[in-house]
């Protein structure tokens, strides 16, 4: 006869209403910071979903495993007929709960409260727009600054992986936007575990949830760099849908993807012409909780960089904090503009995300903090 694990009785933490009403941005964060690994980011997979598995029909979602569940022996946790005593669930200790972005809230209608500086640059690296990005991570290698950044890489295909740079050799491999989407902040677990003095680059809901890491978990997140963002896409729907259906391209010749001027473009090795789409016709495919985010500007980073605003071939660059402010400071070899940001662009963008993805954020976390069912109100996208 089998040992019989203990199951702990417990309720399930507040990041449960967020899976559960698809506004889970996947940003990792709860997968870094949970001591038992019950929340982890998975692709949804039809066939494992069970009772005992919050979870939202789209690939790239949080599984959160509260209890284990031992019809014919069967463990969803980890998908396995074997007993062991390593199994474990979620042990209700709340710490994902202080680090879920969503949780914590979007900023106000005023994104742009608390810069400090503003600046059109570039480095003389190859990357998206004026490649600041890689120029920061790069020279802040260089200088001992920091000893692991995390980024994301990509094959022939356009499939992305997190990775950790560990040097500044390896800065300029992962430049470049990747439209998709990964778990990038999951992948701190391991960083924590290895290294001292971490830069993390990412969306505005992974650079809000590295933020709130710094706040509540460690000191080794040295810098967070946040990237203007108005949505992103599952592999699903830019891989299968976008790059071969919309645009009409073999994905494999596609060497440059780009929102530019109300259109997404790609540029491929086989024509100088771009090959474009309106915006509008695949804005509605993007991840669901795109549909639900108000942060454009990721202004939980301590460096913002984005292209709006910003000539070609340049990045805009807000600075956010006194700590952004110390790093950017140290960084040698970028180039900044004469010319300030066209702000009036970036307030334009920032001001029709926070329309078209408007929701009462403020009364869910009323109604989750305490303790109450949220119930979703209509939405309007
Ligand atoms: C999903 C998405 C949507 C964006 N939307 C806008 C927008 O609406 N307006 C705007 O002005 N800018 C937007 N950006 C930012 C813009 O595309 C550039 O990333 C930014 O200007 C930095 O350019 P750079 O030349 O300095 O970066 P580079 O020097 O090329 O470095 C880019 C860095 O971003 C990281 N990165 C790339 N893709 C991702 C990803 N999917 N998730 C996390 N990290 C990633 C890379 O690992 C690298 O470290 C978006 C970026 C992403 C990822
Ligand atoms: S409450 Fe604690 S144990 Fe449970 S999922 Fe969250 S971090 Fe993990
Ligand atoms: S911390 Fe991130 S991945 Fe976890 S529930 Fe919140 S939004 Fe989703
Ligand atoms: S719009 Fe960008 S920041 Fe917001 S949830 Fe989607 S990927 Fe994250």
């Amino acid at each position: 006869m089998s040992a019989q694990i203990p199951v702990p009785q417990v309720g399930f933490p507040k990041i449960y209403q967020v899976i559960r009403n698809n506004l889970c941005a996947a940003c990792g964060g709860c997968e870094a910071i949970c001591p038992m690994q019950a929340a982890t980011v998975q692709l949804y997979d039809e066939a494992n979903y069970d009772k005992f598995t919050p979870t939202v029909a789209e690939p790239s979602v949080v599984k959160l495993f509260s209890e284990i569940s031992r019809e014919d022996n069967y463990c969803a946790h980890r998908d396995c007929y074997i007993d062991c005593d390593a199994c474990v669930v979620c042990s209700n200790c709340l710490a994902c709960q202080r680090i879920c972005p969503v949780l914590d809230g979007f900023p106000g209608d005023d994104e742009f409260d608390n810069i400090i500086e503003q600046k059109v640059g570039k480095s003389s690296l190859h990357g998206q727009d004026g490649a600041a990005v890689t120029g920061i991570l790069k020279s802040l290698f260089e200088k001992g600054e920091i000893d692991a950044a995390l980024s994301i890489t990509r094959n022939a295909d356009w499939e992305t992986e997190v990775v950790i740079l560990t040097n500044a050799d390896e800065v300029s491999s992962v430049g470049g936007t990747k439209y998709t989407y990964d778990p990038v902040i999951s992948k701190l677990r391991e960083a924590l575990e290895k290294y001292e003095k971490i830069a993390v680059v990412g969306t505005p809901c992974q650079a809000h949830a590295a933020s709130l890491l710094r706040e509540n978990l460690t000191d080794k997140i040295k810098l967070v760099i946040g990237l203007i963002c108005m949505e992103s896409f599952t592999y699903d729907d830019m891989g299968g849908n976008i790059i071969p259906s919309i645009l009409g391209l073999n994905i494999k010749e596609v060497h440059k993807l780009d929102f530019a001027k109300g259109k997404f473009v790609a540029l491929t090795e086989t024509s100088d012409e771009p090959t474009t789409v309106p915006i509008k016709e695949i804005a509605p495919l993007a991840r669901k909780p795109c549909h639900h985010c108000l942060d454009y500007t990721s202004y939980y980073a301590d460096i913002s960089v984005g292209s709006v605003g910003s000539p070609d071939g340049w990045s805009t660059i807000f600075v956010r904090s006194q700590t952004g402010k110390e790093y950017l400071d140290k960084v040698e070899g970028m180039e900044y503009h004469e010319k300030p940001i066209f702000m009036d662009i970036v307030v334009k963008l920032a001001a029709q995300k926070h329309k078209n993805n408007a929701w009462d954020f403020r009364k869910f976390k009323e109604d989750v903090w305490a303790g109450k069912e949220w119930i979703p109100e209509e939405h309007s996208t």
